[in-house]
């Protein structure tokens, strides 16, 4: 079993962008520029969104965080937005999910200029990454990518079962595994809380995503011998032999089921990791115009 390691290869990744910012600016150009829109004070929110700006920092790029109360309203965060669609000094931006009950995210996700939404999140991004158009992807389903090309994850023609189908993780993973491309080129199946039999679908998997924010959902008897396992889970389970109480596991029993896999991510150390790093991939497009000129 080889562990896929988010962190290292976050790292290289970010070394590799951090060389292309210096290039930028060496030529006189400005660095790229990503803001953050955080409504409100969810700790998980607030926690995304500052090692997102942090991130930016390290590598070079430009960052602005709009903080705004949990009682902001829809009017004022779409003015914002506005504004942000308008600014040339800001390649990319992000609003942080959750928002609060009385904003619509739908709403506001239309708001964002598609070539602006770093993301992946709006319609149009969605539409072309599934035709195959240069697109923002998602940054998880991103992330992912990013892992199983570097470590040179062979997918053609293997068999890919994805659990979850959210918008943001599960649909875009299933439709980028099945695309003609590397990688891709995958027989997919996509389960979801109606399906009947997970573990039945689990045990034909070449590569495994699992997606669904349940600790541990994914157990060894549903693994087949040399599977790939992608758990992008974040789960907060009670262990009070930690100082904050808690601890934090995917959706997949690591312990039991990594000695069946060829390669799994751990938790954490992850698919968390290369989806901040992949943010910072999709705000370097944007400043080079390599998807939207
Ligand atoms: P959502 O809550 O939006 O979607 C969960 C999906 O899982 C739904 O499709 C749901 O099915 C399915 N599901 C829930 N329970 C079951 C079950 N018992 N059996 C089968 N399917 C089930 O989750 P997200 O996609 O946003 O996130 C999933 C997990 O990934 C979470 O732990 C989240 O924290 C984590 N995450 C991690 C990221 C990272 O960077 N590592 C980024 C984003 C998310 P149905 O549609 O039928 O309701």
């Amino acid at each position: 079993m080889k562990l896929l390691d988010g962190k290292k290869l976050s790292v290289e990744i970010k070394d590799e962008m951090a060389g292309e910012v210096s290039e930028i600016v060496k030529s006189g150009q400005r660095p790229p520029h990503l803001a953050a829109v955080l409504v409100g004070s969810n700790p998980a929110s607030t926690f995304y969104v500052k090692s997102k700006v942090k991130n930016c920092k390290k590598i070079g790029f430009e960052s602005t965080l709009i903080e705004k109360s949990a009682d902001t309203s829809e009017a004022e965060l779409l003015g914002i937005i506005d504004q942000l669609n308008q600014r040339d000094d800001i390649d990319g931006y992000i609003v942080q999910l959750p928002l609060p009950d009385h904003i619509d995210e739908e709403r506001v996700n239309l708001a964002i200029d598609h070539r602006k939404d770093v993301d992946g999140f709006h319609p149009v991004n969605f539409g072309r990454m599934a035709q195959g158009m240069p697109a923002f992807l998602p940054a998880t389903p991103y992330g992912i990518l990013m892992m199983l090309e570097r470590y040179d994850i062979d997918t053609t023609g293997k068999h890919c079962v994805v659990v979850g189908r959210s918008n943001i993780v599960g649909t875009p993973m299933s439709i980028l595994m099945s695309r003609k491309n590397k990688p891709g080129n995958c027989t997919v199946t996509l389960t979801h809380s109606r399906t009947k039999d997970i573990g039945a679908e689990l045990r034909r998997a070449d590569i495994v995503i699992a997606a669904i924010g349940k600790p541990n959902f994914v157990t060894a008897d549903m693994i087949k011998e040399g599977a790939v396992v992608i758990d992008v889970g974040i789960n907060r389970v009670e262990d009070s032999s930690k100082k904050k109480g808690y601890r934090i596991v995917g959706d997949v029993d690591f312990d039991n089921v990594s000695p069946k896999c060829s390669y799994i991510t751990p938790v954490p150390g992850g698919v968390g990791l290369m989806t901040v790093t992949a943010l910072l991939k999709n705000t370097l497009h944007a400043r080079n115009k390599s998807i939207y000129s």
